[in-house]
């Protein structure tokens, strides 16, 4: 069985909707994903990159973030064909491991706990296929990176790229 290591933030979770919602409501701004066409939140504004970042660090940021659409139903059937792996850079925020842990646990529980890896740099991962919305992760990846479509990417180029689960569906099934 071939095997793909999938990236949780903005692939399986959606981590910009959360994180958009609550810098509206503090610094009462009306930002969309529109607005961060080819960028990040914190490139749009660098003034605040500190407060941006803080909303991170709060331990339980990671546990209620919504399932990517269809993101359930592909991965259970990619799980048939294929050896699947949950590949996350839990190292960027270590006070969200618990947190990452259940919300997989809840939304994912066909994945076993040895298929999940919380880690660094993804370069130690050996896999057939690389799910994910960062580049810097797919350019030091040895087998094939596959770049999840989100706001900040739009721009990237030299990587099959897939919008959503159903394209996702489409390129291994
Ligand atoms: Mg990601």
């Amino acid at each position: 069985m071939k095997r793909i290591a999938i990236d949780m933030d903005e692939v399986m979770a959606d981590f910009n909707k959360k994180h958009l919602a609550l810098f509206n409501r503090d610094f009462g701004e009306q930002l969309t994903t529109d607005d961060l066409h080819g960028k990040k939140l914190r490139e749009l504004r660098p003034e605040l990159v500190k407060e941006i970042r803080s909303y991170l660090l709060d331990p339980t940021y990671f546990r209620d973030l919504e399932v990517m659409e269809h993101c359930q139903e592909v991965v259970e059937e990619l799980a048939q064909s294929y050896e699947i792996f949950v590949a996350t850079a839990a190292m960027d925020f270590p006070t969200s491991f618990n947190a990452k842990y259940e919300w997989l646990k809840e939304h994912f529980p066909f994945i076993d706990d040895q298929n999940i890896v919380f880690c660094g740099n993804k370069s130690i991962i050996h896999a057939d296929y690389l799910i994910d919305d960062n580049v810097r992760q797919l350019e030091r990846f040895s087998g094939e990176g596959i770049l999840f479509t989100s706001p900040h990417n739009v721009n990237v180029t030299g990587y099959p790229r897939v919008h959503n689960w159903l394209d996702v569906r489409d390129y291994f099934l």
